[in-house]
């Protein structure tokens, strides 16, 4: 259903002023918002109907007098599909145009490869597909590790997981038919966060997420901030110690090897080789039971007061105290959510942060708060790439992948 630009960028300011407003608006409420004859935008708003974006509510809209049916964008006609990485599983949703998911998908990869990394992926949008055929948006939404090319859909770097120059976009694309989105999974949870957890009416707020690797989403008045280069939020390569060991990206003391979920547990079963700690700490038994420890395992032994594991939590947690410090004192933002196993794992981790920040480096006093524990908040940010492009989805037939922005 090709139609011109103006028609086009109509259709968006239609669909903005849904979105945006605070109340569902009449056809005559987007008429005089957007400066157009009732006639013209009843016109406008006829062909989003009839193309499922929009839903005419039956009801008078919430009883305050104002005449004319309320709008608001479908909520069972049109789905798009976000897919979310993190450790060795996809999460995948698939949502509606208010981005309220109508079902969720886990597909575990059983042995970890770049190959099986993208196939279960493929495998999990070809399913999907093949249920909710020309209801889907043609499109996907990725959350990704590492640094991603935007503008090709290229995974430049991921080095917690070793990988390099991995055209993810364009072999999603060629074996689905499908355009991609990707950008940095945690971007992409920040996102999530935005619409539906912890920044939901908080403007200028930055999401960090600390898992294997590290990244963060800057927003700042309700936008994630992006630069025309392509690291931007990548805070896992902010050295924190110029004496500290060697990244796997050629610096040293980065906040990757010091800071990561690999870190905490390394450092822990390193320490626990030593057997005079078998008396002072509830892992040690479990690891000579087990003969290997999980994050969930340090983090709850924390939460229980047990010294060791409190310690071991806080070497972690020292390096991402002096980001947050920093990025507080540069962004100035109202609060900062943080995410991702790390964080998530237990309550000690964040709020050991959120006092040593205060203490240590004078910042004002922000909530500094746990994410959300819904593993599918990085899919539905993702799925909101495609959500906010309805409008070219449905009447362009977009050739290429496109900027995450
Ligand atoms: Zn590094």
């Amino acid at each position: 259903m090709p139609v011109n630009d103006l028609e086009l960028k109509t259709f968006k300011a239609i669909v903005e002023c849904i979105e945006e407003g605070s109340e569902k608006p009449s056809r005559a409420a987007i008429a005089k918002e957007l400066g157009l004859s009732r006639t013209t935008a009843s016109n406008y708003v006829n062909k989003l109907i009839s193309a499922e974006i929009l839903e005419e509510l039956d009801s008078e809209s919430q009883g305050r007098g104002r005449p004319g049916k309320p709008l608001t964008l479908s909520t069972s006609k049109r789905y798009a599909i976000g897919a979310f990485f993190d450790e060795h599983d996809w999460y995948l949703s698939i949502v509606n145009l208010q981005g309220q998911p109508v079902e969720n998908l886990h597909y575990p990869i059983e042995r970890m490869t770049i190959d099986s990394f993208i196939q279960v992926l493929i495998g999990g949008i070809k399913h999907i597909q093949k249920k909710y055929g020309a209801q889907l948006l043609p499109a996907v939404g990725i959350g990704s590790p590492g640094v991603i090319d935007r503008k090709t859909g290229t995974i430049i770097k991921a080095v917690d997981l070793g990988w390099r120059d991995i055209p993810l976009g364009r072999i999603v694309q060629n074996q689905t038919g499908f355009s991609c989105y990707i950008l940095n999974r945690y971007r992409a949870t920040g996102l999530g966060e935005a619409q539906h957890g912890q920044g939901q009416g908080v403007k200028d707020f930055i999401f960090i997420g600390i898992g294997t690797g590290m990244g963060s989403a800057i927003f700042i008045d309700g936008k994630l901030m992006f630069t025309t280069n392509i690291h931007t939020g990548g805070i896992g390569h902010i050295i924190v110690d110029p004496h500290g060991p060697y990244c796997s990206c050629g610096r040293k003391g980065c906040a990757l090897p010091l800071a990561s979920t690999d870190a905490l547990i390394t450092n822990v079963l390193n320490s626990l080789a030593d057997k005079t700690l078998l008396t002072q700490t509830t892992l040690a038994l479990q690891y000579a039971t087990e003969k290997t420890l999980t994050l969930a395992q340090i983090m709850q032994a924390a939460q229980d007061g047990d010294v060791f594991a409190q310690q071991a939590v806080q070497t972690v947690a020292d390096p991402m105290c002096q980001i947050i410090g920093h990025l507080i004192t540069i962004i100035n933002p109202k609060k900062i959510v943080l995410g991702g196993p790390m964080a998530t794992s237990g309550n000690y981790y964040v709020d050991y942060i959120e006092k040593k920040v205060v203490n240590d480096y004078l910042t004002p006093e922000i909530p500094i708060v746990q994410g959300s524990m819904d593993v599918y908040t990085g899919a539905r940010g993702a799925a909101s790439l495609v959500t906010k492009r309805v409008v070219e989805l449905t009447f362009h037939t977009p050739d290429t992948w496109y900027l995450e922005q």
